[in-house]
């Protein structure tokens, strides 16, 4: 740590404050010297620390670990070369920093009742940490409980969130039937601790029940107790016992209790138990591309046609994953960057397209925090729309060997949806949980050698011997092993290019494409030649290795230590309303914004307006002209006011599942055909869209 006693910040001058709060991206011109003096001296001497827990069998038994480890953050910790010189040695500082450390090992089984007994020890230990320690050197540093992470379930458990089910997601609480529709998803906001806490306090019997401290206050419920919890969330419809219980599943979105951590006081706020910001990451980089690159793998060659390009795809896999017994994540990766080399050439370029883009989504999300900069986390963003648009388009929804609830799952959906929020707060290396889930391993190999199996020798021998290891040096880090054997893999690829989104997929799916740049709006904001340019037949990002990192047009690198998820999603938010109100150029020929009244009004503009385009010209000059509902200014300098609907009317427009939601919206049944893993192409859509017309249902094509 770089602390420094209280003197150094109230005496430094005007300049190196500023300098300073640049480097960390925490400058506010707005803000007065002294003000920016406390700012530099609070960010400066406190630590955040980040949580882990899973559930495994030891010794024939279930057991729950925790362990926690301390966050890097560059404003109080030195960087690599600072490190270096001071003290000579060459360190990877951030991965010294973030060892995790075990912290609780319990016999447990793996229901949330007895997973819940331990609440109260972390609440102890939470108080304890309101205590600041003192440094050698009599500085005070406050440690804040800022991030939990983990795989799937104990996210789940974290939060409050029901396991599996339609609504597995607690980053989103997105349904399962929709997370592959990119302008749902994108647009699903945020779930705080605080709005799980206050959507289960919201009725009568979800508070009654959390004060019961009952694990599912919303399970076996009579018909009295549902129509007055769903009277306080102010539905008053439903007949039958079936349709309250669903009309309050879906209220709730998954959200099953009050989040881990409040269950003893299910009413006291966040901030009094020392959780203030504190969030459950909701992407855990090992497991999300571990398993998705394996479905990709296994999917993949059913799809393609070109027979050499298939069978080189399968000879690749089957040479580096295929005979391996035991899988690890690192095996993954590798296979994938050995494939994506070897059909060089052979591949079709949306088949090495989609390649690429996971080895580039995998990449960014193994870097550490050194690496995180705007080009980055764009170059995610871009990646990661990409890459699941090509498996829509690719392998689409008639899938051989994998279903489409696997496929299109919890995986794809941390690694598109969620993933590129997460990186504008905290390095993909951070969150990777690969380190703690090892400790699994330690655990269970001292425990099978050196343990009498008796319950009460178990937990004290793993603490034992894990202090001994640590202390003999014995506990290397294989993270950094492995990642320099991927590192030196992907070196034989070709040398990473700018992100070039071609025109006609753009139009083919244009509402996520627009979801996908309200996501980047702070990247358009600058205007066009300043992160993006086009020409007439691809849209490109500066986001190659290579292209600038920050620019002086902006946006400015965000930090966890001065920014939560949701302060982001409003911050995209109101970067989006700047470019629609200061009529920014941006990469699309159609806006859809919803007025004040809920109305979808179509914004056409006059960008990209390449040959693709000229069929739509032509339409509207053999007279193809229907009113429709647009926001135009007359004397918009960017906007036009010649085209209509008939690009809505192109059924190749749209894929199939970009309507499937309004279906749901306008009330009437689901079609059966969109109900279950056998989504197929366009043609239940299509038929159910004619249906509904010739039912005279308004469809609203968003
Ligand atoms: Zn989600």
């Amino acid at each position: 740590m770089k602390v420094k006693a209280d003197e150094y910040y109230s005496e430094m001058q005007r300049e190196e404050v500023i300098n300073q709060l640049k480097k960390l991206n925490e400058y506010n011109p707005d803000d007065g010297l002294t003000k920016m003096r406390k700012k530099l001296q609070k960010i400066s001497t406190t630590r955040h620390l980040q949580i882990w827990h899973d559930h495994s069998t030891l010794a024939n038994t279930g057991h729950i670990i925790f362990t926690v480890n301390c966050l890097y953050d560059p404003a109080i910790h030195m960087t690599d070369k600072v490190y270096k010189d001071t003290t000579g040695k060459v360190v990877d500082v951030q991965t010294e920093i973030e060892k995790p450390h075990v912290y609780i090992v319990a016999r447990c089984r793996s229901c949330d009742a007895e997973q819940l007994a331990y609440v109260e020890t972390r609440l102890c230990c939470l108080q304890h940490l309101q205590k600041n320690l003192k440094t050698a050197d009599g500085v005070e540093i406050k440690d804040k409980m800022r991030f939990f992470h983990g795989d799937s379930p104990s996210r789940e458990f974290e939060s409050g969130q029901q396991k599996g089910g339609h609504y597995y997601c607690s980053g989103c609480g997105a349904h399962a039937d929709r997370v592959y529709e990119l302008d749902y998803c994108f647009r699903c906001e945020p779930v705080s601790l605080e709005d799980r806490q206050n959507i289960v306090m919201k009725g009568p019997i979800g508070k009654r029940n959390s004060f019961l401290q009952k694990p599912k206050p919303f399970s076996a419920l009579t018909r009295e107790e549902l129509e007055s919890e769903l009277g306080a969330r102010e539905i008053y419809e439903g007949k039958t016992k079936k349709e309250l219980q669903n009309l309050l599943y879906e209220n709730l979105h998954g959200v099953s209790r009050v989040p881990a951590l409040l269950f003893t006081n299910p009413s006291r706020s966040l901030e009094s138990l020392n959780l203030g910001n504190y969030e459950v990451l909701p992407c855990e980089p090992m497991h999300d591309i571990a398993h998705h690159i394996e479905n990709l793998l296994t999917e993949l060659p059913s799809h393609i046609e070109d027979e050499n390009c298939r069978e080189k795809l399968v000879e690749a896999v089957t040479l580096t994953t295929g005979k391996k017994e035991t899988k690890r994540a690192v095996d993954f990766r590798c296979s994938l960057l050995t494939t994506s080399l070897y059909v060089q050439g052979t591949a079709s370029s949306s088949v090495q397209s989609l390649l690429d883009t996971m080895v580039d989504m995998q990449d960014i999300l193994y870097k550490e925090d050194k690496h995180r900069s705007p080009r980055l986390i764009l170059r995610y963003h871009n990646s990661s729309w990409y890459h699941l648009t090509l498996c829509r388009s690719i392998i689409g929804f008639n899938l051989k060997s994998k279903t489409v609830r696997k496929f299109y799952g919890t995986y794809l959906h941390d690694l598109t949806a969620h993933a590129p929020l997460q990186l504008r707060l905290v390095s993909g290396r951070t969150s990777n949980a690969e380190e703690e889930e090892r400790t699994f391993n330690t655990v269970k190999s001292i425990t099978n050698t050196t343990s009498s199996y008796r319950p009460a020798h178990i937990i004290s021998n793993i603490f034992i011997r894990l202090q001994a290891e640590e202390k003999l040096g014995r506990s290397g880090n294989c993270v950094e092993k492995q990642q320099s054997h991927v590192s030196r893999l992907a070196h034989s690829l070709p040398p990473q290019k700018n992100t070039k989104i071609p025109q006609t997929l753009i139009k083919k799916y244009s509402s996520s494409w627009q979801a996908h740049l309200e996501r980047i709006s702070d990247f358009l904001l600058p205007g066009e030649g300043v992160w993006w340019s086009q020409d007439d037949d691809f849209v490109e990002f500066f986001d190659a290795c290579g292209e600038a990192e920050f620019r002086d047009e902006g946006p400015p690198l965000h930090h966890f230590r001065s920014s939560t998820f949701k302060n982001e999603d409003q911050y995209l938010k109101r970067c989006w309303q700047q470019c629609l109100e200061r009529e920014v150029i941006i990469p699309t020929h159609i806006i859809r914004d919803e007025s004040q009244d809920g109305k979808v009004m179509r914004i056409y503009t006059d960008y990209l307006t390449g040959p693709l385009f000229a069929e739509l010209a032509a339409k509207i000059a053999l007279g193809h002209t229907e009113s429709d509902d647009m926001s135009l200014e007359p004397d918009s300098k960017h906007l036009t006011t010649s085209f209509n609907n008939a690009l809505e009317e192109d059924p190749e427009e749209e894929n199939s599942g970009e309507t499937v939601a309004e279906f749901r919206l306008i009330g009437g049944e689901q079609p059966e055909d969109l109900n279950d893993d056998n989504l197929l192409g366009a043609s239940p859509v299509t038929k159910h869209k004619e249906e509904a017309k010739a039912s005279g249902m308004i469809v609203i094509y968003t």
